[in-house]
């Protein structure tokens, strides 16, 4: 089995240096698309390879970046952003990625730039990721020296500067037009869309926004080709994908698998399975925002479609487990008490709506509930949805409500029939 992005990652080891990355082939890419490819031809292969966005709306890459206008149409400068903001609960893929191999991710952004014809990058970085920082900085100045970087690189007349930006630490800021905001200096608030950032994103200029993972691909598909790409899945839509799984199991972790791998075999063959006396209850799949499977979709394939097709999203890919000695009540709680705390409050639905939700979880929890509160949480989850917010960050924390609510609305009335959490 391949593992492109991973394997020359040594966990807990010091991260690959420039010497190191181009022993195992790096920046080949990087030689290969300045000698011979042009813009069109290295987004034509990344839209036949049908890479799909690694950072939970798997919005396809190529397509995306043929949607910025080409230079004779706009003038001006036009931006790259790489988002490393990861901080959805439960996700720590781009992490790994970022601290093991950060020359991955910038051969990748450069020629991404390139296809784009971008002028500045930017790496958007989480502000916790202090680690990280130290190891981007490091390998960005390592990339300048070597001439990858900066004026007429390698001699093709290229230009291409980029920069670390940490966050100041909003979850929101991962949402891409906040994150444009906020790297420009203002409130971290989502923009009203369109227009789209291809269009007019950083400083109102066309910009291509893409997650870690994702950008970590472009330099392999270019030294591989799509076809390769393709034949990594096990369902079609290409590449492997980084797969974590945190909860009561033995071995909770990451591991780069062929995008279709099954949840059980996740979670069975590489997380060592559940822990002694505890059982599978739930799964929220990719990350906090999205809706819980249950036990009985063991077997569905972790891809986009057939995550989809079994009422969830792939999202991050990074799984939280919900066990049988966890309450579910408590569990949804935690999360929705997040998503409040990190509402932007910009639109009134979301700002008043989520600390509402998460008071009415709380009687749950206390024993103060009623039936007319269960009224009231799937009102929520029928309100707060796209078009009533104005982004998805509210639409996004229903999502384990409202299938928790399905799933296990036993347990909400337990906790209303017998006046207390029966966890406790
Ligand atoms: S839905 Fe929430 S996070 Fe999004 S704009 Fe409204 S208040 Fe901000």
């Amino acid at each position: 089995m391949e593992t492109p992005l991973t394997k020359y990652i040594k966990p807990n080891q010091a991260p690959l240096d420039l010497k190191e990355y181009e022993k195992t082939g790096g920046y080949e890419g990087v030689k290969k698309i300045l000698k011979g490819m042009l813009p069109d031809d290295i987004i034509g292969l990344v839209k036949t390879s049908n890479l799909l966005g690694r950072g939970g709306a798997g919005f396809q890459t190529g397509l995306k970046w043929s949607l910025v206008p080409k230079e004779k149409d706009v003038a001006g400068v036009r931006y790259l952003v790489a988002n490393a903001d990861e901080m959805e609960p439960g996700t720590f893929k781009d992490r790994y990625l970022l601290e093991g191999n950060p020359h991955q991710l910038i051969e990748g952004m450069i020629i991404a730039s390139y296809a784009i014809q971008a002028e500045k990058a930017y790496i958007f970085m989480r502000w916790a990721y202090k680690k990280a920082e130290v190891i981007i900085k490091k390998a960005i100045e390592e990339a300048y020296s070597a001439g990858y970087l900066g004026k007429n690189i390698l001699g093709s007349g290229y230009n291409l500067d980029l920069h670390l930006h940490t966050s100041a630490g909003r979850y929101i800021c991962g949402e891409e037009s906040a994150l444009l905001n906020a790297l420009e200096g203002k409130r971290g608030i989502p923009r009203a869309k369109p227009p789209f950032p291809a269009t007019s994103g950083l400083f109102g200029q066309p910009t291509v926004i893409n997650n870690v993972e994702t950008l970590s691909w472009i330099p392999h598909i270019i030294e591989n080709g799509s076809d390769w790409f393709i034949k990594l899945s096990t369902s079609g839509e290409g590449g492997t994908k980084l797969y974590g799984v945190s909860g009561r199991v033995k071995k909770p972790g990451l591991w780069e698998l062929p995008l279709g791998t099954t949840i059980r075999e996740i979670i069975e063959d590489y997380a060592g399975g559940m822990q002694d006396g505890y059982q599978l209850k739930g799964i929220i799949p990719g990350g906090a925002s999205t809706d819980f499977l249950i036990a009985s979709q063991i077997d569905t394939k972790m891809d986009f479609a057939s995550v989809r097709a079994a009422g969830s999203r792939l999202g991050t890919g990074t799984m939280m487990i919900l066990d049988d000695k966890t309450c579910p009540v408590a569990f949804i709680h935690n999360l929705i008490k997040f998503f409040a705390k990190e509402s932007c409050g910009f639109c009134t639905p979301c700002r008043e709506g989520l600390p509402w939700v998460e008071k009415v979880l709380m009687k749950f929890e206390e024993g103060n509930a009623t039936l007319k509160d269960i009224e009231i949480l799937e009102f929520h989850t029928k309100y707060l949805v796209p078009g009533n917010t104005f982004c998805a960050h509210a639409p996004g924390a229903m999502e384990p409500l409202q299938s928790g609510l399905k799933y296990f609305k036993d347990d909400f009335l337990r906790h209303i029939n017998e006046k207390h959490c029966p966890w406790r």
